[in-house]
């Protein structure tokens, strides 16, 4: 499953990425950037650089068996490069090690500084068009914590176990760290009144999810097994699928949630490969005795030895006095993919299994990752038991949803014993009042 990318002695020339937490040598991760006020391009990130795919090209560093998928990548959108697959992605993510690991020859060595640029001088885009979003709810003490605040006695919907549940969400309003978060409207209608109201949400919440990106995808009326479906899964990033509590509590009976999460999703720009992530690939948890056995449609041997995925989320928040304090982000909670009920795979197979096609740059949210304890629940829902436990925070301050000036952040990190530890970078956004 490991090759010689994932070698963590493999050290690069190009300084900070040696012991960077996020873009060592082993990681590479592909992402749009554009640099001042030039225009989008495709890149990969390297410590803190990013190597400019279009100039790499013009270079001469990226033909023969790889140009194909160099191009791909280096065009504004990398829609293209997610719908080639696995084999060119791995192809062209292995003579980027080539170029950047210490094995790199004097010539390259000399060439390639002049097509880094400082990733701090740079704007990181959208890494792809986002045809279709899709948000699962695949962390089971997510669901359960959540359901309890609904349905004390029964928190999980009968479904829950015999299927990957989600929703369609919104492609539109899906944006990259750092765009700031407009407090949405909507109807309201707080425990006591008899109609709701209109205006700002008095819940704001974040949910802390892995996102998927897909690629190649499958044609209408198709289906993709669930032996197939890794093949589809192009990377990884992490998501913010923002929410107004108090919305969506008054808009979600019957059909699912409308107003309260399509105002903003960010996303973290970056597009850590399947590739990048094999070494951390881990067997599936086993179901607790007594649940069901997933469908036959979602079955699969590899997928339960291999679909399981370690990656450690966090979430900092930094208040206003917390800045003007300089004092630094508070981490609210952490958790590992390892406790999602569901594997990527499944997911894919399931979305699938009736026919619908999937695109590449379709993205998917994992839903909200929630660790079995407190210290590693992922949104402040669960944090202050739907606002009835505020969380107490350092400053001395206190939250139950997200107030005005609050910057929520998120990273994830990759760790095993071996291997170089790689990251994702940052996804952050900032709350601020409809203008
Ligand atoms: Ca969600």
């Amino acid at each position: 499953m490991t090759d010689h990318t994932h070698d963590a002695k493999r050290r690069s020339w190009v300084v900070s990425a040696n012991g960077h937490p996020d873009f060592p040598v082993q990681n590479l991760p592909f992402g749009v950037f554009a640099l001042h006020a030039e225009r989008p391009r495709g890149g990969v990130a390297i410590g803190d650089e990013i190597l400019d795919l279009p100039a790499a090209l013009e270079a001469g560093l990226l033909d023969g068996a790889v140009q194909d998928a160099a191009e791909a990548a280096a065009r504004p959108t990398l829609n293209r490069f997610l719908d080639l697959g696995a084999g060119p992605r791995a192809a062209l993510r292995e003579r980027l090690f080539e170029i950047l690991s210490d094995e790199a020859t004097a010539p390259v060595r000399a060439r390639v500084p002049r097509l880094l640029h400082r990733a701090a001088d740079c704007t990181l885009h959208l890494p792809a068009a986002i045809g279709d979003f899709t948000d699962f709810f695949a962390s089971i003490q997510h669901a359960t914590n959540s359901g309890q605040l609904l349905r004390p006695d029964t928190p999980l919907p009968p479904n829950y176990k015999y299927q990957p549940i989600a929703y369609h969400s919104r492609s539109s309003s899906v944006r990259p760290s750092g765009t700031p978060l407009q407090r949405p409207n909507g109807l309201r209608k707080p425990a006591g009144d008899s109609v709701p109201g209109f205006g700002p949400t008095r819940a704001l919440d974040y949910e802390m999810e892995l996102g998927v990106w897909i690629g190649p995808g499958n044609g209408l009326g198709e289906t993709i097994p669930i032996a197939e479906a890794h093949a589809h899964i192009a990377g990884f990033c992490l998501v913010n699928d923002w929410s107004a509590r108090d919305i969506q509590a008054w808009e979600c009976q019957p059909l699912g949630p409308f107003l309260a999460k399509n105002f903003l999703t960010s996303i973290s720009p970056w597009i850590v490969t399947t590739e990048a992530l094999r070494p951390f690939r881990v067997p599936q948890a086993p179901r607790p005795a007594g649940d069901p056995a997933p469908p036959h449609h979602l079955w699969c041997e590899f997928d339960q030895t291999h679909g399981g995925l370690a990656v450690e989320l966090e979430v900092l928040l930094s208040t206003r006095v917390m800045r003007a304090r300089g004092v630094p982000a508070q981490r609210l909670s952490r958790a590992s993919t390892r406790h999602l009920y569901w594997t990527v795979a499944q997911m894919v197979a399931h979305h699938t299994s009736g026919g619908c096609n999937l695109a590449p740059g379709d993205l998917f949210g994992s839903g909200t990752v929630s660790a079995p304890e407190p210290e590693g629940w992922g949104s402040l829902l669960e944090l202050s038991r739907g606002g009835r436990t505020p969380v107490h925070l350092a400053s001395g301050e206190t939250r139950s949803f997200l107030e005005d000036g609050d910057e929520v952040i998120f990273r994830a990190r990759a760790a095993r014993d071996g291997f170089a530890p790689i990251g994702f970078g940052e996804c952050r956004g900032m709350v601020v009042m409809p203008h």
